[in-house]
């Protein structure tokens, strides 16, 4: 049985405060003591402006940081963005701003090391200050996850794997959600953040996780001991199934989550919430995955109107099939892979997803069949 605080909450930064500080210590933060190095991994996504709901707010990371100070411990905050330098986004995300006068630590997650997280995947590599520090607290943002449905506590730790083998990971893990999920779950075991608090106050709702979504009040502080307990809190929150929420899924046949939840303070339930429209299915014989893929799944499509041919789908696309000259980007649908990592990182909102033609006959046909 995991225990879920609740708080109602603005980023007044006061009420923000009480709130994170009474949410701590109902979990067990009294355990940071003296000289404790804490890890405080935030979403760093890529550079956006907090109103964007696309980060994790910098006076949520403000009020954890000062939290560690206050019981005497050593705040680093860390990530490793998709996208863009971390000075730009500590910048543009008014993160640096926001720690001004703390003695806290600020650096991008840049050196890894090798760590066995468990069949099928064995070594990986995982950000060293995520594995040696003595504590972590993880703080997610409730957004929307175009490949995952949400991205959550158990998620947010896929930061923590360093940037340039996040897409490589994609590559391997294909569209296949659900080995993408087992990945996730396991380095999430690995790391084992001893604190998830998840900022829901300015939410991402519809094609997130980045600017394609749109952000949603919601007005919430969620926190636990256990990342997939405060996950289990956002999926009864929002009237998800909690199977739909693959790494929730896995976690549970993995019995490293037993689905049992105590909740402190009161949820709302959110029955509006616009979710990313759901996946098609592949199924069948695995050599004929890749037809059913390109037929099938919905295909990432750029707004020419919107595009700025910045490039940084192309750095990003793990299967290299995005290409552009100065007039016009092109997606070779054969090599893609359907991650949506090109949606995750579009710094101008360009990138969508479409639905295929027979894609679509088929969903219609399976929904008036079921
Ligand atoms: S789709 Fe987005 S990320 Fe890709 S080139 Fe255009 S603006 Fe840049
Ligand atoms: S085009 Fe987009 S969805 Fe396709 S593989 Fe590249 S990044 Fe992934």
């Amino acid at each position: 049985m995991v225990k879920v605080s609740v708080r109602r909450t603005s980023y007044a930064y006061e009420e923000l405060r009480e709130c994170f500080f009474e949410i701590m210590e109902a979990i067990g933060g009294t355990e940071i003591g003296k000289g404790s190095r804490v890890l405080i991994k935030p979403n760093l996504l890529s550079p956006a402006r907090p109103e964007e709901a696309i980060l994790t707010h910098p006076l949520m990371v403000r009020a954890a940081a000062e939290y560690v100070l206050e019981r005497g411990g050593l705040p680093v905050v860390a990530d490793s963005p998709a996208i863009g330098s971390f000075k730009r986004i500590l910048r543009e995300g008014v993160i640096e701003e926001a720690l001004k006068g703390l003695a806290v630590v600020c650096k991008p997650l840049n050196i890894s090391v090798p760590v066995d997280i468990g069949k099928p995947f064995g070594l990986i590599e995982v950000a060293e200050e995520a594995i040696t520090s003595d504590i972590v607290i993880n703080l997610p943002k409730l957004k929307t996850h175009s490949q995952m449905l949400l991205t959550l506590g158990v998620k947010n730790l896929f930061g923590c794997v360093v940037g340039y083998r996040k897409p490589e990971w994609h590559m391997r893990t294909g569209v296949d959600t659900a080995m993408f999920a087992r990945l996730l779950v396991l380095i999430h075991e690995r790391i084992q953040p001893r604190f998830t608090i998840l900022d829901a106050v300015l939410a991402l709702e519809g094609e997130g996780p980045g600017k394609g979504g749109k952000p949603r009040w919601v007005g919430l502080l969620m926190g636990g001991s256990n990342a997939h307990g405060v996950d289990a809190a956002v999926c009864r929150m929002l009237g998800v199934v909690p199977e739909e929420l693959l790494t929730l899924k896995i976690a549970g046949e993995l019995n490293v989550w037993d689905g049992g939840l105590e909740m402190d303070g009161n949820l709302p339930a959110i029955r509006d919430y616009a979710l990313p429209g759901r996946e098609s299915l592949v199924f069948g014989p695995k050599i004929l995955h890749g037809l059913m893929r390109r037929q099938l799944i919905q295909r990432p499509v750029v707004e020419a109107s919107r595009c700025k041919l910045c490039g940084e789908c192309r750095q990003i696309c793990p299967a290299k099939a995005i290409s552009h000259d100065r007039n016009s980007l092109n997606i070779d649908y054969d090599q893609c892979i359907r991650c949506y990592c090109c949606l995750e990182v579009c710094p101008h909102g360009a990138m969508h997803k479409r639905e295929t033609m027979t894609g679509w006959l088929l969903r219609g046909l399976a929904e008036k069949l079921l």
